[in-house]
């Protein structure tokens, strides 16, 4: 299988024959995920399922950012501790991960609970050059000491797409782009402190460490965290692309410059972002739609059908329509695969569904093209459309099983809906009404059957109910 990797520009084929180590950023914690968050968490839930359904193991690890300047601000806000705030949001997150079918993730890991991983990566970094100390700020990365920062992005400076609100501003910095891996406290600590190793000081939680008393910069939690679990270098790292600069290219610097090892990471793997109306959708912008207000209105079926629709790599615009047209598409198929429940016909079998399955393989194997995998299911659809009157029933029963288990891997659900004993017995009234030529009193019932949410189609087979 082949993937693009952001670091070479290029398509390259992912290790064979083992099992694969895949980190993905996660939130931080101190907000509603929003459906830009999930757009990247679905796209590498489908990701993994595929890979796994392939046969291959998948490690997959995700950091939980619950110490950070906007988790402060949030609990200073509320008058409540930074933790409970982080608590709170990491529950949610998780509970919004549950009502999205996201299962594919192995290891959660909190940035909190891994203070000692990131004292001890940040003191390798001093003890061989790359960091330095600024009293009463912190400890940074001294970015000159690393000839290869800028790398992955092709740049050391921002742009207006990073995820820049994150960027420390220190002013007696070495470098502009110089980076925080540990922040002295902003507040004095009292004497009373000292034989304590964790404090929360006018809203900021404090560690106290060989480096004093402090807290983790953003970047150092996750190659702390990558490093514990599958040490210096992995295969896949992902994330959407607003953290390729600076965060990625930091989180290079870091681990290459500790371990002397390189490439930290074999397959660097970034999403599109999801928009909403010209601007990204996000947290800080007070723009977006949360997860929970996107599943009033929708079901998790159309979202994940939205991800699958678009290419991970690629943007998506997101508006009402894009979420009605996949609800209809969704629908389609379930009234193919109903129509098809009604073909009886023995025979010789006329759909080869192994030419779809090798063009739907073919389509995630190159760069994970889920809409032209997509596509290759409705082809499938079309073919058996067009062959309704002489496709058999052992047809029709691979097709149904073949597009409920592919749809499956994206987890969105084709389940034909039970429809419920008056809705069928109205049907059959109506039938009854039809065959004796009482057309004005049968389309009086169908009038019924829609009005009581369900719909009636007449189809070459025979008749259909659905769900309208
Ligand atoms: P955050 O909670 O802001 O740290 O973001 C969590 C994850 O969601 C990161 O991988 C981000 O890159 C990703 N992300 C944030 N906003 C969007 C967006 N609008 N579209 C796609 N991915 C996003």
């Amino acid at each position: 299988m082949k993937i693009f990797n952001t670091l070479s520009g290029q398509k390259e084929n992912l290790p064979e024959n083992r099992p694969l180590r895949l980190f993905v950023c996660g939130p931080t914690v101190y907000n509603y995920a929003h459906i830009g968050n999930a757009r990247t968490y679905v796209s590498f839930d489908n990701f993994v399922s595929y890979l796994r359904s392939r046969g291959i193991k998948v490690s997959y690890l995700q950091n939980i950012t619950d110490v950070d300047d906007k988790i402060i601000k949030r609990g200073l806000e509320e008058s409540v501790s930074p933790m409970e705030i982080a608590g709170k949001y990491e529950k949610i997150y998780h509970e919004d991960e549950k009502s999205l079918k996201i299962d594919s993730v192995n290891k959660y890991a909190r940035a909190t609970d891994h203070i000692p991983e990131i004292i001890k990566q940040i003191q390798i970094l001093i003890e061989k050059g790359h960091a330095y100390k600024i009293e009463n700020e912190g400890y940074y990365y001294d970015i000159s000491t690393f000839k290869e920062y800028g790398k992955l992005s092709k740049r050391t400076a921002e742009q207006a797409e990073d995820a820049t609100s994150r960027i420390d501003e220190g002013v007696n910095k070495k470098n502009k782009g110089d980076f925080a891996l540990w922040k002295f406290p902003k507040s004095e600590v009292g004497g009373n402190k000292n034989g304590k190793s964790f404090a929360i000081i006018n809203g900021e939680p404090i560690w106290n460490t060989p480096l004093g008393w402090g807290r983790p910069g953003w970047h150092i939690e996750d190659t702390a965290i990558t490093e514990k679990y599958f040490g210096p270098q992995y295969d896949i790292h992902g994330g959407a692309v607003d953290l390729k600069f600076p965060h990625h290219e930091a989180e290079i610097a870091q681990q290459e410059a500790a371990s002397g090892k390189k490439p930290l990471v074999k397959i660097w793997m970034h999403t599109g972002f999801l928009l909403f109306g010209e601007e990204k959708m996000s947290k800080s912008s007070g723009k977006f739609v949360s997860i929970r207000d996107f599943l009033k209105m929708y079901s998790a079926d159309i979202f994940r059908y939205i991800i699958a629709s678009h290419n991970y790599r690629s943007p998506i615009n997101y508006t009402d329509q894009l979420a009605i047209e996949a609800g209809k598409n969704i629908n389609s198929i379930i009234e193919f695969l109903t129509k098809i429940s009604l073909v009886k016909k023995s025979g010789t079998p006329q759909i080869d569904i192994a030419k779809y399955e090798k063009s739907f393989i073919d389509s995630l194997d190159d760069d994970f093209n889920t809409p032209k995998a997509l596509s290759v299911i409705f082809d499938l659809i079309n073919e058996a459309n067009l062959k309704i009157q002489s496709i058999t029933k052992k047809d029709a029963v691979s097709a149904k099983k073949y597009i409920a288990e592919k749809l499956g891997l994206f987890k969105v659900s084709v389940k034909m809906p039970r429809i419920p004993l008056k809705i069928r017995l109205l049907a059959w009234r109506r039938k009854l009404l039809r065959n004796n030529k009482q057309f004005a009193k049968s389309d009086l019932l169908r009038k019924k059957i829609e009005a009581l949410g369900y719909k009636i189609d007449d189809t070459p087979l025979g008749t259909i109910i659905l769900k309208s």
